[in-house]
């Protein structure tokens, strides 16, 4: 027998929860550079004392000679618009500490020695002054031909685990980014030409000599990225008090796009748990493939046809759910996030025909990819790696990874679906959100958040992720 399961509270609790503060200044020049100073407070929640702080500095893998370049050859015309173009992150200064120094396997840490350790339940702030140079790329962080696209703009703590922080080198298959929550304050100084797109709340706005001033706020969100235009047009809805806003160049897609993101705004809140961010926005932008996810901001690229406009709004929607509010290890665990992204994006359409998508379409497509994949491998090297926990840098490139990060993970949500029931399978979920929105969840908590719902689903799990099963 199956029990219903009950819903546990909602994360709004977990807002009360002290958590490291960013306290971030930024400046745009006509240049194409970002000025900027970050006064960190790090809040340590751990067990053990600190006596070093490491920083990604992804703005680095966009220079020139970078070991880890930011796309593969196959993404590199599509990316470089205007023939190649390098941009760098460079720490000026850092204060409050004993030392500081730029290193790690591709000069993209930044690591701070504190003047003395700090304990649980303690706090120190260290200030870093940085310039972000940008490079003319369609790319998280870039310079594209409509836009300026500001990902990662800024050092972003490491997350820490019993090994340590953990550092990012910028693969270019999957998101290299694993961080904590935090709250946010950002302010961005723009050409009084250029408009913005941000993760966050707008708290003030101003325009003095030429100047556009802009104060934002984020709470308990483990990123903040913005998007700047010379020619934005802006269509926004109210959806369960959240403001959706949907940022565009060309007008195409707009009216879809909005409809798409409130629609799965409201879909998904109702099914999985609330969205905590005030705002919603949906920009679309230069950007090398479909689209990407940040807390309360996703960029969708430009130039897509209406139905694949509405397709990644709805996956990059989702992942407001699987990476924003609940975390995982993007580094080793792609499909965790991507799986799930995937597999709401399916509940989704399921639960509005309207859009033309069928659950068995979907899964079929899916089954029809991976079994493709797993043919070609199978007869290019005789036999086929086909676990899914594995490092980013282990996937020979972006075919492989989408088949086994998206296409085989959605296959075994649908498995699993079909073995608990509908009503459990969405009660795990919720209960998955509840346990982790705010936190960064191990592949073993979404497993034990389906355990309530009996059977053997951790051998089930199992089966898949470490690639026993023949699909
Ligand atoms: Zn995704």
């Amino acid at each position: 027998m199956l029990a219903a399961i009950p819903a546990l509270s909602a994360c709004a609790k977990k807002e009360e929860a002290q958590r490291s503060s960013y306290n971030i200044s930024v400046s745009y020049q006509a240049d194409g550079t970002l000025s900027g100073r970050e006064e960190f407070t790090f809040y340590n929640s751990l067990e053990n004392e600190l006596s070093e702080l490491k920083f990604n500095l992804y703005g680095n893998a966009f220079r020139e000679g970078a070991s880890y370049k930011p796309v593969s050859d196959s993404f590199k015309a599509r990316a470089y618009y205007a023939g190649v173009s390098y941009g760098k992150m460079e720490i000026s200064s850092v204060e409050n500490c004993a030392s500081w120094s730029v290193g790690g396997e591709d000069e993209n840490v930044l690591t701070v020695t504190l003047n003395e350790a700090v304990y649980p339940g303690e706090s120190v702030q260290v200030n870093v002054d940085f310039l972000l140079t940008l490079a003319k790329i369609n790319h998280r962080t870039g310079i594209t031909k409509n836009t300026v696209n500001l990902g990662n703009f800024y050092p972003v703590l490491c997350a820490y685990t019993q090994a340590g922080f953990v550092e990012c080198p910028y693969y270019t298959c999957g998101d290299p980014f694993v961080s904590e929550c935090a709250d946010y304050s950002v302010t961005l100084t723009v050409p009084e030409t250029f408009f913005a797109a941000a993760s966050g709340r707008e708290e003030s706005s101003s325009v003095a000599d030429g100047k556009r001033k802009t104060q934002y706020v984020l709470t308990n969100a483990r990123d903040f990225a913005i998007v700047l235009s010379e020619n934005f047009k802006v269509k926004s809805n109210t959806v369960n008090g959240v403001e959706v806003k949907y940022y565009c160049v060309g007008e195409d897609n707009a009216e879809a796009g909005l409809k798409a993101a409130s629609e799965s705004i409201e879909y998904m809140s109702r099914t999985f748990g609330d969205y905590i961010y005030p705002t919603y926005s949906v920009v679309e932008t230069g950007f090398c493939y479909g689209g990407m996810e940040y807390p309360g901001l996703s960029m969708i690229a430009e130039g897509q046809e209406t139905d694949d406009t509405v397709y990644t709004v709805v996956h990059e929607t989702a992942h407001q759910w699987w990476y924003a509010m609940v975390g995982s290890d993007q580094l080793t665990c792609g499909w965790q996030d991507e799986g799930l992204a995937e597999y709401s994006t399916l509940m989704f359409f399921e639960n509005n025909p309207g859009y033309g998508y069928t659950r068995t379409a979907m899964v079929d497509s899916a089954t029809r990819s991976y079994r493709a994949f797993f043919s070609v491998y199978n007869q290019l090297n005789g036999s086929v790696d086909t676990t899914m926990t594995r490092n980013l840098g282990a996937f020979s490139g972006e075919f492989e990874y989408t088949n086994i990060a998206y296409n085989k993970s959605l296959i075994m949500f649908d498995i699993l679906r079909k073995s608990v029931g509908d009503n459990n399978f969405t009660n795990c979920l919720k209960n998955y959100y509840n346990t982790y929105c705010g936190k960064i969840a191990p592949a073993e908590g979404l497993i034990s958040s389906f355990t309530p719902c009996g059977k053997d689903l951790e051998e089930m799990f199992s089966s898949f992720i470490e690639g026993k099963i023949l699909i």
